[in-house]
């Protein structure tokens, strides 16, 4: 058993590379031996989003802060609040983030294959793709 306690963590801000806008994560499994999940709470700011990107063994998010948008590749962006989860096929290219003016955290999971990485990055989200967001008015 192993106890990391919350004082012995820090927050980190998501890589320009991965992300835009400001993102912060904090984290919360990291694979080791057997165990292969990956987790992480995520703290998007309003309008911040992931680049595109696929997991190689899927991925679940599941909302528990504020307003958020997420779309896979070919299909609409979608709206999702706190208490809705999205699982992302694995291999299935996607996107996920805050609303425009909403701040969004997620709790992500995801397996992370021995040896590899947990996804694999594509171009950034661009203002013009962001932009066909529908209203968060529900
Ligand atoms: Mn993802």
């Amino acid at each position: 058993m192993q106890i990391t306690r919350n004082s012995t963590g820090q927050t980190t801000v998501g890589s320009r590379q991965w992300f835009t806008g400001t993102v912060y994560v904090d984290q919360v499994a990291t694979p080791s031996g057997r165990s292969r999940l990956g987790a992480s709470m995520v703290h998007f700011t309003p309008g911040a989003r992931t680049a595109w990107h696929a997991h190689p063994n899927g991925q679940t998010i599941y909302v528990v802060e504020g307003i958020g948008l997420c779309q896979r590749r070919g299909g609409p962006i979608e709206v999702i609040r706190p208490g809705d989860r999205v699982f992302f096929e694995p291999e299935e290219w996607h996107w996920h983030g805050a609303a425009p003016t909403r701040f969004m955290t997620h709790l992500a999971l995801h397996d992370v294959p021995e040896g590899g990485s947990a996804a694999t990055w594509g171009p950034q989200v661009t203002d013009e793709e962001y932009g066909k967001a529908p209203s968060i008015d529900a």
